[in-house]
This record gives structure tokens, C-alpha cells and sequence, in this order.
């Protein structure tokens, strides 16, 4: 779970906003495991990213 998919499953981001978000993540972010996950959620579809978004919540 990542910040990302918080403020997306919460609905605080639009997922317009998370893309923009995730470009300049992507650009900045030095940790590999989590570039590779930002990058998965910028090439998934808006309803791809939804569901990613859901799938990386906490399930309890
Ligand atoms: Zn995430």
C-alpha cells in the first residue's frame, strides 16, 4: 500500500490528479520496488487503477 493508492481509494485524488502525481513520482522516486509500482499504476487504465488502488487496501 502507498500513499498513491490511499489517496485514490479514498477518493482524496481524482485519478486525472494521481497521474500527474505519478509522473513526477515516477521521475523522482530513487526506491526501485516502488518505481516499479508507480509505474504499473501509470500504464493501467482509469478503471485499472481503481482497482489497483482497492487491491493494495488493507483487507480486515
Ligand atoms: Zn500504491
Amino acid at each position: 500500500m502507498c500513499i498513491m493508492c490511499v489517496e485514490i481509494f479514498r477518493e482524496r485524488m481524482t485519478v486525472t490528479e494521481a497521474r500527474t502525481a505519478l509522473r513526477e513520482l515516477v521521475a523522482t522516486t530513487e526506491n526501485e520496488e516502488e518505481l516499479e509500482h508507480y509505474q504499473e499504476l501509470s500504464k493501467a487504465t482509469d478503471e485499472e487503477l481503481l482497482e489497483l488502488a482497492k487491491d493494495s487496501q488493507p483487507s480486515s
